[in-house]
């Protein structure tokens, strides 16, 4: 078992892993708290890890098998909430150190939820439409048992998207012999999907900017942005702050960024999933992915990849404060880094946890047969997110320690109360 004592350190800023980057942050949150061995232990380790295999029948005729995992890192607040990914390099450990993050962030945002991800070790390029639901149907009914919601509720990640949803839920209900709708999140509408979530990840990174701008005391009228990646995330992020007020100065894809000093119209250049990688086709001035990432702008949003920011490349880091759209966009040893140039990281698991937020009251809609309109879903999030932004700011405040350290403590002490009060069984 893994234990709070033998995790080796990153050492040298190579790509850590989600699994070693899950657990360095546990580790500094909780010397910051006194949780007990015990308790370190029990986080430090899944509950559940479901690995199967996924046969399926291709267009040609022949077979091909992949490698299914889902893990179920911990259930101590709520059944456990995590996305399914298809990619080439899913694992059992990176869907470990996936599932603890989830785990962290539905405790960060008091969500009666616990962690777990999982996925399919496939590159859903090389799949036709029939293949990947064929995939899909068959992964859903290996982990049939494992799945449902009151026990583990998947949702969209890398690869996957609103109709595999779709695919699970109907291959869920057709063996359970009744229309199951909470047995996942991020469905489309029409089959008990929720307003807003899409946009959701975007929309609480574009509030956590609002407040922590607000915090350090610069007018959202006067604040200058720049945001790494135009996906979902960064795009959503972009428009709102726009419509706030702030000029958004900078955006990319993979291709390089758009950038213009007086501010763009982030309307008029076509998210991700408007027009792929089109974000230089229709700017007026280019510059370089990595020359975006040293703009003097008052709020710097990578929306992109993992480990974007790395010990190398956040040397020529100008920007007064980071909001983290993707997932692990800042390595371990950057961090620190970043720490010592007094500039503010606010966390991934606060500022893109809007995704699963809103898939909670997805999971509520579904659970009490009932909708809620988009001013509604909107007013909530609004709610939540002030709600655990305060208790970040207070324990960012209290404890006199970075961003990112707050919000994890707030997330153990939480995991901790929770487990002290149910003891264990039997
Ligand atoms: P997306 O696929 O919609 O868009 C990704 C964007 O990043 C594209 O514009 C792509 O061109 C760009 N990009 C890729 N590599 C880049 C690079 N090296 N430099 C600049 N741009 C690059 O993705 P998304 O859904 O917006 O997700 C972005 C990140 O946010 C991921 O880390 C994801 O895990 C995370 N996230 C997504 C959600 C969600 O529900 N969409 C929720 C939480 C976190």
């Amino acid at each position: 078992m893994t234990s709070a004592d033998d995790r080796t350190a990153e050492g040298e800023d190579g790509a850590p892993s989600p699994q070693e980057t899950a657990l360095q942050q546990l580790d500094r949150a909780a010397a910051e708290l006194d949780v007990s061995e015990y308790i370190m232990e029990r986080l430090s380790n899944p509950h559940k890890v479901h690995e199967v295999t996924v046969p399926i029948e291709r267009d040609d005729g022949s077979h091909s098998i992949y490698k299914g995992y889902r893990v179920q890192h911990n259930a101590v607040r709520g059944p456990y909430k995590g996305g399914i990914r298809y990619h080439p390099e899913v694992s059992r450990e990176e869907s470990i150190g996936l599932a603890m993050w989830m785990t962290w962030k539905c405790a960060v945002m008091d969500l009666p939820f616990g962690g777990a991800k999982g996925g399919v070790a496939v590159d859903p390029k090389t799949l036709s439409d029939r293949e990947r639901e064929q995939l899909t149907r068959r992964f859903t009914a290996e982990i049939r048992d494992y799945i449902g919601p009151t026990k583990d509720i998947p949702a969209p990640d890398m690869g996957t998207d609103s109709q595999t949803m779709a695919w699970i839920m109907d291959a869920y209900s057709m063996q359970q012999g009744e229309t199951i709708p909470g047995v996942v999140t991020g469905k489309p509408p029409v089959i008990g999907g929720s307003e807003g979530r899409e946009g959701a990840p975007g929309h609480s990174v574009a509030i956590i900017t609002r407040e922590a701008l607000h915090y350090y005391d610069v007018p959202i009228g006067d604040a200058t942005v720049a945001v790494q990646g135009y996906g979902s995330v960064g795009s959503n992020a972009a428009r709102l702050l726009h419509d706030w007020g702030a000029s958004i100065v900078a955006v990319s894809d993979v291709n390089g960024a758009a950038y213009d000093e007086s501010g763009l119209d982030p309307y008029e250049i076509p998210s991700h999933e408007e027009e792929p990688e089109a974000v230089t086709r229709v700017a007026d001035s280019v510059i370089p992915n990595d020359e975006l990432l040293e703009l003097d702008v008052d709020v710097l949003i990578p929306a992109a990849v993992s480990n974007a920011l790395t010990a190398e490349t956040v040397d020529g880091i100008q920007a007064d404060m980071i909001v983290e759209g993707a997932n692990g966009p800042t390595t371990h040893v950057a961090d620190r880094k970043l720490e010592e140039q007094d500039i503010p990281v606010l966390p991934d698991i606060l500022a893109n946890a809007g995704g699963v937020t809103v898939s909670y009251y997805e999971w509520l809609q579904d659970i009490n047969r009932r909708s809620w309109s988009l001013e509604r879903v909107t007013e909530e999030l609004e709610a939540d997110m002030l709600e655990a932004w305060e208790a970040v700011r207070a324990a960012h405040e209290e404890r006199d320690i970075p961003w990112r350290l707050a919000a994890y403590t707030v997330a153990l002490e939480r995991l901790e109360a929770a487990h002290e009060v149910r003891g264990l069984w039997p």
